[in-house]
């Protein structure tokens, strides 16, 4: 199958929506990650996402919507604070889980009696959504445990052959996934972290972050979003995670531990005498460049990658969460 790209418009749109509607499968952009889209309802659809990924057919997706009315066409009751939510949120990287209908199969939901719903904050593709008249299933358009995609170029290395279209947004704003929450009897629970961070969901209700959020699952453990067990974000790589105070701590340990196949991800190249890929200098910029900046390090042919922990705050918490997971949760405290 030949893999064509074509910028997004009011014309790729269209025939994007011809193929959807057809059963196809073709990745779009969002301000988190490109994703890889398919009819939400149609556990045909839904199957091909899953085989041109290679994704765990438990690992549930999300429903992207146009419009709030449409999570009562799909869910089965939604929570009211949902709505306060989606008015402040939506368009944006804010994910929901609640109670699902029939209509939604089981494919699409990995078997859970529940289903996820976004609105995504890019207009072509929430008109394209409207096109199609359904929801579109869409996770990141990456092969399984690769980084995720945050250009049109990224889906081409990963898909080139296995999906007819890639509509080409440019670079996703935000680079991480959205932040996934379920509600709970006082308010939500965070299950990944995202652009939407607790600080900001704090001013309308209670919010609690699961342990899986900064922690690995025990062996048995049970994941409350099954996206959460697996490996994941990795490049070839082996990546460390460094937690200290400052950048002299750093820079001083990568300097003692470094040689020729080693690579820093970091916004103070000066002093370190270690190879340097440069990336972000404020935590909304690490959160936007991370994922690119790991693809980059595999075409560099790093063997390792040392990067600085980020503090756990605001978009800084979902930035560590994908980093812990990219490396595999080698953490070198100093
Ligand atoms: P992705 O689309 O690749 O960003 O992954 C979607 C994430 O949402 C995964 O971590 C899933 O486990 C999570 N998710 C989707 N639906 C549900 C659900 N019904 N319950 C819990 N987690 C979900
Ligand atoms: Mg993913």
């Amino acid at each position: 199958m030949e893999t064509q790209i074509l910028p997004i418009n009011d014309y790729s749109i269209k025939l994007a929506a011809e193929l959807l509607k057809s059963g196809e499968i073709a990745a779009i952009p969002t301000e988190t990650v490109y994703g890889l889209a398919g009819n939400g309802l149609s556990a045909q659809s839904v199957k091909k996402i899953f085989v041109a990924k290679n994704r765990p057919a438990d690992n549930p997706l999300i429903l992207h919507i146009p419009d709030t009315d449409w999570l009562y066409r799909y869910s089965k009751s939604v929570p009211e604070p949902a709505l306060k939510l989606a008015e402040r949120f939506w368009p944006g990287s804010l994910t929901m889980i609640m109670p699902k209908n029939n209509i939604v199969p089981d494919e699409t939901s990995g078997g859970l009696t529940t289903a996820a719903f976004r609105m995504p904050d890019n207009k072509y593709t929430l008109k394209l959504i409207e096109l199609c008249g359904f929801p579109l299933a869409a996770p990141s358009a990456n092969l399984s445990g690769l980084p995720s995609p945050t250009e049109a170029r990224h889906v081409y290395n990963d898909l080139n052959g296995k999906i007819p279209l890639i509509l080409d947004g440019g670079s996703c704003s935000c680079g991480l996934e959205s932040t996934v929450i379920a509600f709970t009897e006082k308010g939500v629970k965070i299950l990944r972290p995202g652009g939407v961070t607790p600080e900001m969901l704090g001013e309308f209700c209670e919010v609690e972050i699961d342990k899986a959020v900064t922690e690995g699952l025990e062996e048995d453990g049970k994941a409350f979003s099954p996206g959460m067990k697996y490996k994941h974000y990795s490049p070839k790589a082996a990546v460390y995670m460094i937690e200290c105070g400052d950048y002299g701590d750093f820079i001083e340990f990568v300097n003692n531990n470094y040689d020729e196949n080693t690579l820093v991800l970091t916004d103070v190249a000066g002093k370190i005498r270690a190879k340097t890929l440069s990336y972000g200098n404020t935590d909304k910029r690490e959160a936007a460049e991370l994922f690119s900046a790991l693809r980059q390090a595999d075409e560099l042919g790093a063997e390792k990658i040392y990067v600085k922990a980020p503090e756990k705050k605001g978009i800084g918490l979902a930035v560590y969460n994908r980093l812990i997971r990219a490396a595999a949760f080698k953490v070198i405290k100093l």
